[in-house]
């Protein structure tokens, strides 16, 4: 039987990161990845995703291209050479993380594995290894819903990248990052796109004002959304699909797209016989260091159900590494994530909402600007833009920033750094703007909108 001093069971962003860095402190690792190395994020998630909404966002650069003299010949979208593209891509980013994991020394096999004991995982085949740490990085999927009659007839996020053609007529169920996202590429390519939402509003747990104005952009942009509605049966017609919502409306579609969350991937895993006991929603308890209750076994990423993220995923992978193996104790901070929803306009985000810095904060100053894009005075379109800081009267501290437009996930990175180094407004005002941007509203804001928390005010 091989022995190592780490096992990784998932090639995902965060055990392919505590692979590489374990190995780099000279631990022998073994890799276990039961599909294709890379993981959600290279495979079927960010990148791949990322591709298609750089895809999708050319339709409107041709029309406004109008308001600046051009004149454009006929254009034409191929769903198939953007498939076939894309997927090289993808393929050639598992090929660099293969290489990477095999230059830094880490030994890979392929296939499904399962934890026997302790210290010892068995693959599918049979083959068995010792380890004497085990790191659990098997990431998520997607949440199947099965209860709705034909639910079969449906996709998830995973059967979107596997799409011949482009589906004329979409029904997408969801309303968080993932239904979005997905939604906006599928119309802004072409499909008649409808979004069915069980609640009264999109992106629960994001900044209330930037929902409304997002939601109001998609609105204009054309997605059509039926709110407090549900899916109660899918079935198979002459002319595609056939969706039953619970009002008892039919909706005719070629497509079912449903997001509806994922699930850590803890089944069939072993854990049972470990006594690692998983929370409600089937993630792995962990302490700050990744550390389950069992003391040579940790878990990272997705399958924590902590920040769903992948820069998280490969953040705590790495702390992982460096704690157990580098001599270098390293706990991961969850309270400040810069992210962005690649939904167009896309959202960037980092810090406390206007609803839960209110909580803690209750002298909040909101500073806000709504506008139309400098490109838009020539182009026509009709987008407005929102960029908005959340900041602490008392101590002067920027708490949030939320924005709705070009490049506001850009955007998202770099406040997070001013964040990160506890940036106040005074510090932003002082910053020299970049002009004509779009951020320099960020550093050129003087009054606020709203001031929450004055005396005398409503
Ligand atoms: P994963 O990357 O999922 O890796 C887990 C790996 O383990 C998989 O390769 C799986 O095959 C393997 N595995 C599972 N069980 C076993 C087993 N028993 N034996 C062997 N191997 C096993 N995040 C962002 O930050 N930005 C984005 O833009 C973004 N877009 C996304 C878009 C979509 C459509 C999706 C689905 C997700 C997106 N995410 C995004 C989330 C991101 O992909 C995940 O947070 C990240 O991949 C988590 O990394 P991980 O290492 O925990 O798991
Ligand atoms: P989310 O948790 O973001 O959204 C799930 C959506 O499905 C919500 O609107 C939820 O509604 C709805 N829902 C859940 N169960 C049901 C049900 N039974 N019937 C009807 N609706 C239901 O999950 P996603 O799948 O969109 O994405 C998973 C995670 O992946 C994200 O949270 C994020 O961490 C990561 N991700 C990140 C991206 C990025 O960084 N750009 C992109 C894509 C994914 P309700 O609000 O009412 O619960």
């Amino acid at each position: 039987m091989s022995e190592f001093d780490l096992i990784v069971v998932g090639g995902g962003s965060g055990g392919v990161r505590a692979a590489r860095i374990a190995a780099g402190h000279g631990a022998r690792v073994a890799l276990i990845e039961e599909y294709r190395l890379g993981g959600t994020c290279v495979i079927r998630g960010c990148v791949p995703k990322k591709l298609m909404v750089y895809a999708s966002r050319f339709a409107q650069e041709f029309e406004e291209a109008a308001g600046y003299g051009w004149t454009l010949g006929d254009s034409h979208f191929d769903w198939g050479t953007l498939k076939a593209r894309r997927d090289a891509e993808v393929t050639r980013l598992e090929g660099i993380y293969r290489n990477n994991l095999v230059g830094a020394g880490v030994q890979i096999f392929d296939g499904r594995a399962r934890l026997h004991d302790q210290n010892t995982v068995v693959l599918a085949d049979g083959t068995q290894l010792r380890g004497t740490h085990i790191l659990i990085a098997t990431g998520a999927t997607p949440t199947q819903a099965n209860d709705t009659k034909g639910h079969e007839l449906a996709i998830d996020s995973n059967g979107f990248f596997d799409l011949e053609a482009l589906p004329q007529r979409v029904v997408v169920q969801g309303a968080g990052y993932i239904a979005l996202e997905l939604a906006c590429v599928l119309q802004r390519l072409g499909s008649s796109v409808r979004v069915v939402v069980r609640g009264d509003h999109i992106l629960r747990g994001f900044d209330d004002g930037v929902r409304a104005h997002l939601l109001h952009e998609l609105v204009e942009s054309g997605l059509q959304f039926d709110f407090g509605r549900s899916i109660s049966a899918i079935s198979k017609t002459d002319d595609g699909l056939q969706v039953q919502l619970d009002n008892g409306e039919l909706v005719n579609t070629d497509c079912v797209l449903r997001a509806l969350g994922r699930l850590p991937n803890t089944l069939n895993l072993g854990l049972e016989s470990l006594s690692i006991a998983l929370d409600a929603q089937g993630a792995i308890p962990v302490d700050a260091y990744s550390r389950t209750v069992v003391p040579n076994i940790y878990a990272v990423g997705d399958v924590t159900n902590r920040v769903n993220l992948t820069p998280m995923a490969i953040r705590e992978g790495h702390a992982f590494a460096d704690t157990v193996f580098g001599g270098l104790p390293r706990s991961v901070d969850h309270s400040l994530v810069p992210t962005a929803v690649f939904t167009t306009p896309e959202l960037g985000v980092v810090g406390l909402t206007e609803e839960a810095a209110l909580l803690e904060h209750p002298h909040l100053d909101v500073y806000q600007a709504t506008f139309r894009p400098m490109k838009a005075t020539l182009s026509g379109h009709p987008g407005k833009m929102l960029l908005k800081l959340l900041v602490d009267r008392d101590t002067d501290r920027v708490l949030g920033f939320h924005g709705v437009g070009p490049d506001t996930g850009e955007m998202a990175q770099l406040v997070g750094v001013a964040l990160q180094l506890q940036a106040t407004k005074r510090a932003l005002d002082s910053t020299l703007a970049v002009h004509p941007t779009a951020a320099e509203e960020l550093v050129t804001m003087r009054k606020p909108s709203v001031q929450h928390g004055l005396v005398g005010a409503v």
